[in-house]
C-alpha cells in the first residue's frame, strides 16, 4: 500500500510540481506514494463557485468558508488514520519529528489556505492540525504543502539511496549536521580539514561531533540549549543508575 497525500487546494495544478522530479518523482512513478488533489472550487457556492467571504468583525481580505472546506473533506477518500493538516503561519512549527511521524503513517490530508485563511470552526470541528513551515508569510499553503511532502517522501522506505543518510543528518539527534567536503582535497587555496584524510574513524567522528556542536551553538541557540538540557538529564539518569564515564546523548 502506498503512502497517500491528499491535497485540498484552489490550485491543483501546483501538484506534484517539483515533487514530480528527482527522488520524489521517481518514488511517485514507482508507486511508493500517491498525490491526489481535490479542487476546493468544486464546492464553491453559486454561479461563481465562491469559496470565500468577508471576515466577521471587519478587516482586510477574505476567509475560506467552513462549509466549503467541510464539503471537500467529505468528498475525499483518505486512508483511515491519516492526519489532517492545515498549513498556516499560525500553526505550530513543523519539526523533523513531525515529518517522521507523518511518514510512518498511511499518508496525510493537507489543506492549503489562500487569502486571509480558513474559518476557524471547521479546523476545530474536524480535528485539523495547524502547522507552519516557518516564521514568514507565503501567499498560499501550496508551497508549504510541497515542503511538508518533500520532507515526508524522502523518508519513505526505499526512496533515499542509503538508509544511513536519513539517520545521520541535521535534527536527527538535536544538532545541526557537521560540514561536508569532497574532492579536490585542495581547492582555491583551501585544504580539507586534515583529520578527514587521516583514515582514523574515531578521530573523524569526534571532529564531526565537535563541529556539529559548535555550529548548533552558533546558529541555533534554541536547539543548543535543548540539546544541553537533554545531555544533562541523560547524565543525571546514568549517574543514578550507577554508570560511570561518558553517556552519549
Ligand atoms: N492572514 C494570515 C496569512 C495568510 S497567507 C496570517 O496572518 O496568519 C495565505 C495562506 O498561505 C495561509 O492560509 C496558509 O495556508 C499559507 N501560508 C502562509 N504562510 C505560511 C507558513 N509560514 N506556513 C504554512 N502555510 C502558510
Amino acid at each position: 500500500m502506498s503512502w497517500q497525500a491528499t491535497i485540498l487546494t484552489l490550485f491543483p495544478d501546483m501538484f506534484p510540481g517539483p515533487l514530480g522530479l528527482s527522488l520524489a518523482g521517481r518514488a511517485l512513478g514507482g508507486g511508493v506514494w500517491s498525490c491526489q488533489t481535490h479542487d476546493l472550487r468544486q464546492h464553491g457556492l453559486g454561479r461563481h463557485r465562491a469559496v470565500d467571504d468577508t471576515p466577521f468583525g471587519g478587516g482586510a481580505g477574505m476567509v475560506i468558508r467552513a462549509d466549503v472546506v467541510d464539503a471537500a473533506l467529505s468528498a475525499i477518500q483518505a486512508p483511515e488514520g491519516a492526519p489532517r493538516v492545515f498549513l498556516t503561519p499560525r500553526g505550530r512549527p513543523l519539526r523533523q519529528q513531525d515529518v517522521s511521524r507523518y511518514a510512518q503513517g498511511p499518508g496525510v490530508v493537507l489543506l492549503c489556505g489562500r487569502f486571509e485563511g480558513v474559518d476557524e470552526r471547521v479546523l476545530e470541528a474536524r480535528g485539523i492540525e495547524q502547522v507552519s513551515i516557518g516564521d514568514y508569510v507565503l501567499s498560499g499553503g501550496e508551497t508549504a504543502a510541497l515542503v511538508l511532502l518533500d520532507a515526508c517522501v524522502r523518508l519513505l522506505p526505499g526512496v533515499m539511496g542509503s538508509d544511513e543518510s536519513g539517520v545521520e543528518e541535521s535534527f536527527s539527534d538535536g544538532l545541526l549536521e557537521y560540514p561536508h567536503y569532497t574532492r579536490p582535497a585542495s581547492w582555491d587555496g583551501r585544504d580539507v580539514p586534515e583529520v578527514l584524510l587521516s583514515g582514523n574513524h574515531a578521530a573523524i567522528a569526534a571532529w564531526r561531533q565537535k563541529q556539529a556542536e559548535e555550529i548548533t551553538r552558533e546558529r541555533r541557540p534554541d536547539l543548543w540549549s535543548a540539546w544541553l538540557d537533554r545531555r544533562e538529564r541523560n547524565e543525571a539518569a546514568a549517574g543514578r543508575s550507577g554508570q560511570s564515564g561518558r553517556t552519549g546523548v
